[in-house]
């Protein structure tokens, strides 16, 4: 039994993986997902491992999972009182073919709690509103004024332009001429990296959007 470390609550188990590999716990009351993943318990066994290229040498692995604790010199040992083990490849071991498998699953679903904790974010909402905005017929005739003063060309290397960049998102949704400039690719991506702060989430001010 797993407790919240927010409110002592007992969590619940929402969801195992493979044969309990990975449990993940959740708290009602904080709305907060605890995942837990079981690494493998290892057992080593000390022998002396021959690869399928030919090469041998003498250490302790995990018979499980193939991970090696410690390799020990062949002067060090009697090499006739150890097991000789052939490695074959790592997937052919059952448990870590089953661990792969559940880590894989268990990856996917923090990925999922994780977009729908972000999508409950203001980001994710001023994120969702600026690609409406892009969309919109507004934007359309903004983007056509740009273009025209631009004569279609860049305004930053005189090439054919592609899109309006915004040089401030300060006035996003109402932007003066000013704020927008006609750019290639190119020139596009040297302004973000000139100005590694313009990000419309970090400057939008939530009366704008009207
Ligand atoms: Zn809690
Ligand atoms: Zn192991
Ligand atoms: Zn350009
Ligand atoms: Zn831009």
């Amino acid at each position: 039994m797993e407790y919240c470390k927010r409110c002592n609550n007992e969590m619940r188990i929402i969801e195992k993986f493979g044969e309990n590999f990975a449990i993940l716990w959740h708290c009602e009351p904080c709305n907060l997902t605890l995942p837990n993943f079981i690494e493998c318990p290892h057992s080593f066994v000390k022998a002396i491992y021959q690869y399928e290229s030919g090469y041998e040498h003498v250490c302790s692995k995990c018979k499980y999972c193939y991970k090696t604790q410690k390799v020990y010199k062949r002067k060090d040992v009697n090499l006739d009182e150890l097991p000789v083990i052939k490695v074959q490849d790592q997937d052919s071991l059952p448990y870590w073919a089953k661990w792969t498998r559940a880590n894989k699953k268990f990856n996917l679903k923090i990925e999922e709690i994780n977009l729908e904790n972000k999508k409950k974010s203001n980001a994710w909402t001023i994120q969702q509103w600026y690609y409406g905005y892009l969309d919109s017929p507004q934007w359309a005739h903004k983007r056509n004024l740009v273009f025209k003063r631009a004569e279609g060309k860049c305004e930053r290397c005189s090439k054919k332009a592609v899109m309006v960049h915004h040089k401030t998102y300060a006035r996003v949704g109402y932007e003066d001429l000013e704020d927008l400039m006609a750019v290639c690719f190119h020139c596009h991506s040297l302004e973000h990296s000139e100005n590694r702060n313009l990000n419309v989430v970090s400057q939008f001010k939530i009366h704008d959007i009207k």
